[in-house]
Formats: structure tokens, C-alpha cells, sequence
């Protein structure tokens, strides 16, 4: 079975159109977009983790945004020429997995904002189960 086809076992076909074919979710329809947990964001392809919920912020695009993340070494970019835009793609560093893009209009500290469908995010909650102390 070639590397696609496992691809295609895995992922949905929603999924597989963004992460592997670069596609784009509709803007507001992702299960992400207004998560506010505590936790990590990590690759919907290959579990990388990706980004800390403590970067994440509601930038009004549609799509869930954060403006680092979790480890540079985490992400890589890329030019993206398409659709006759200059856009900076956003990919996972370990599965090149395409996530999203990266704009230079992000709040402080970074002015970045990693513009990242939902679809190619997964969501770890952070288990911060306290013992009661009585
Ligand atoms: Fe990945």
C-alpha cells in the first residue's frame, strides 16, 4: 500500500483535503474555533504537537489562531504563491502535513497569526485534576 492510500485510511476525506491536497475549511464551521480549554493543539496527522491553547486568540477570521507556537521546531513554512496571493503556508514539521497560514497581523508578543483549520488539529485537554484537600 503506497504512502497516499495509508493517507486516506487515516485521515477523513475532509481531513485528507486539507492535509494532504492544501485545502481550506469554511470559515466558521470548525469544532475548534471557539475551544477555550487549557491544553494542547496537536497534528491531526501525526499527533506533533503543535500549539499551546495559551497562545490561541479570537482573531475574527473564522478559523482557530494562535500567535506562536508550541516549538518552532514543531512547524515549518513555506511560500504559497496561489490563488495569485502571497501567503506564507504553515505545515507540520514532521508529517508536512499542511495546516493552514501564517500573517503578519497577530496581537503581541509575536504580531504573528497562525491561521489553522480545525480540521487539521486535534485537541489534548490539560488534566488538571486537583486532589481535594478537606
Ligand atoms: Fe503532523
Amino acid at each position: 500500500m503506497n504512502k497516499e492510500e495509508n493517507w486516506k485510511k487515516k485521515l477523513t476525506k475532509e481531513q485528507y483535503n486539507i492535509l494532504r491536497e492544501k485545502g481550506t475549511e469554511l470559515a466558521f464551521t470548525g469544532k475548534l474555533l471557539y475551544n477555550k480549554k487549557k491544553g494542547i493543539y496537536i497534528c491531526a496527522g501525526c499527533g506533533n504537537e503543535l500549539f499551546d491553547s495559551k497562545s490561541k486568540f479570537d482573531s475574527g477570521s473564522g478559523w482557530p489562531s494562535f500567535h506562536s507556537p508550541k516549538s518552532k521546531e514543531n512547524i515549518k513554512t513555506n511560500p504559497d504563491n496561489s490563488f495569485s496571493m502571497n501567503r506564507i503556508e504553515v505545515l507540520c514539521n514532521k508529517c508536512d502535513s499542511h495546516l493552514g497560514h501564517l500573517f503578519n497581523d497577530g496581537p503581541k508578543p509575536t504580531g504573528l497569526r497562525f491561521c489553522i483549520n480545525s480540521l487539521a488539529l486535534e485537541f489534548k485537554e490539560k488534566n488538571n485534576k486537583k486532589k481535594k484537600i478537606v
